[in-house]
């Protein structure tokens, strides 16, 4: 079995519906995790924001445009009146339920239940679509077994167990169809995997049922050795180990969800990033194995605020870093990048909901100095840490440009560098003529 994901613009359209049936149709035995159609769930955020803040009539507006471009799709996807009829009575209860809601009893879990529509809907109009085609593609419902754990983690047993059994209730079935993002917490109430989270859905799922490989079907052929959108003449990279792309993706790289690795390095099972607009490009095969050459790729992250924190009392202290970072902790704030001197930390964290707190309780310790549009240049490759002379190579590309820290040695596969934002277009560019 093998499970490919399919992100919103793959299903952005009637006529993307119908090409990724194109895609998915053959004898191959897989499991399709499919996202909400693009811009949906964007949609149902505006949505959920027009609720708490009390516009009533608003969200219903947006509700009635997310109708509008639903009821267009359905017009243009079938050919026969049956199935649109059916299409139509399915879109008809979520929509109901999305006009049910009103910001008088509107909380955290009334949002989730708003949140997960989107890719109800998507699955639900493309199983459609290949049932109408003589498709006999069996829906598997997500929220009957993605389920997390009390730490908000997937809880594997589970989703194993369930997972195998809707399967084994349809022993015929080659082609099954399934949402991606969306799951129950451990309370059983509807949750999701946070935005973009369908990735992961893929993976998770692999790994609880042992599958043979995963496939992100993306509109990209796979990662490039420098962000595309920033810097000219890329090239995709065609192989890359589960360190190097887990890496990339959380420095930057929005081609794969940060999370998505951990299920299948775990489980190694293959990993490929694949081209819907060019199926037969080769794309990048993410698996225990690197590829040639020590450097693979540049990656950017931007949004960074760095912290820096002095104090005498830090010299020769224990227990110094610990309280600092305990701080973070307490507002459930990650750190990207930390720095240290005898007297002074230098931290960088992209969440910035808590700083105002953050910044408050660190004066506690000393002198607190904060940065804000920073990004962090990553760059990324095996054992780059260990490699002789490669360090240099990236210093001298960037001798122009003032870093403001330096991350080298924490793992083997990065040098993170912290440079404030308008220097990246500068910075990356002087990467990619020297590096690669
Ligand atoms: N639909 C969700 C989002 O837009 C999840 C996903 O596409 O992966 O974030």
């Amino acid at each position: 079995m093998k499970v490919l994901k399919f992100g919103g613009t793959s299903v952005g359209s009637a006529e993307r519906m119908k090409k990724l049936s194109k895609l998915i149709v053959n004898d191959e035995p897989k499991i399709v995790v499919l996202s909400a159609m693009s811009g949906t769930t964007n949609s149902l955020v505006e949505i959920t924001t027009l609720l708490r803040q009390g516009k009533k009539s608003d969200a219903a507006a947006a509700v009635n445009r997310l109708e509008e471009n639903y009821a267009r799709v359905v017009a243009e996807l079938y050919d026969t009146d049956d199935y649109t009829e059916k299409a139509a009575g399915v879109l008809k209860q979520h929509f109901e339920l999305l006009r049910s809601f009103s910001p008088e009893r509107f909380s955290d879990k009334e949002e989730r239940l708003i949140l997960s529509q989107g890719e109800l809907m998507s699955t639900a109009l493309q199983n459609i679509y290949l049932n109408e085609h003589g498709v006999p593609s069996v829906l598997l419902p997500a929220l009957a077994f993605m389920r997390k754990d009390q730490r908000d983690e997937p809880d594997m047993y589970f989703i194993r167990e369930v997972l195998l059994r809707e399967l084994a209730l349809h022993p015929e079935c080659t082609l099954f169809i399934t949402q991606g993002y969306i799951c129950r917490n451990f309370q059983g109430e509807v949750d999701n995997l946070k935005r973009g989270g369908s990735d992961y859905s893929a993976s998770i799922i692999a790994a609880a049922i042992g599958a043979k490989e995963v496939q992100i079907w993306t509109d990209i052929d796979g990662f490039h050795n420098n962000d595309p959108r920033v810097v000219e003449k890329t090239h995709s990279i065609s192989h890359l180990s589960f360190d190097e792309a887990s890496e990339l993706a959380y420095f930057g790289a929005k081609i794969l969800h940060p999370t998505c690795v951990i299920p299948v390095q775990e489980s190694k099972i293959p990993l490929w990033i694949k081209n819907t607009m060019n199926p037969e490009a080769f794309g990048t095969l993410i698996s225990a194995e690197t590829g040639p050459g020590a450097i693979k790729a540049v990656a950017a992250k931007d949004n960074i605020t760095a912290i820096k924190i002095k104090s005498g009392r830090m010299l020769l202290a224990y227990g110094f870093i610990r309280r600092i970072f305990e701080v973070f902790e307490e507002y459930k704030t990650p750190i990207d990048m930390i720095t240290t001197s005898e007297v002074a930390v230098s931290l960088t964290v992209d969440d910035t909901l808590n700083l105002d707190k953050i910044v408050g309780c660190l004066k506690c310790f000393g002198y607190v100095e904060v940065d804000h549009n920073m990004t962090i240049i990553c760059v990324v490759g095996n054992k780059i840490s260990e490699s002789r002379g490669l360090a240099a190579k990236v210093f001298n590309a960037l001798a122009d440009i003032p870093i403001r820290m330096i991350s080298f040695g924490g793992s083997r596969y990065n040098i993170s560098l912290l440079v404030e934002s308008v220097y990246k277009k500068k910075a990356m560019e002087a990467l990619n003529e020297n590096l690669f």
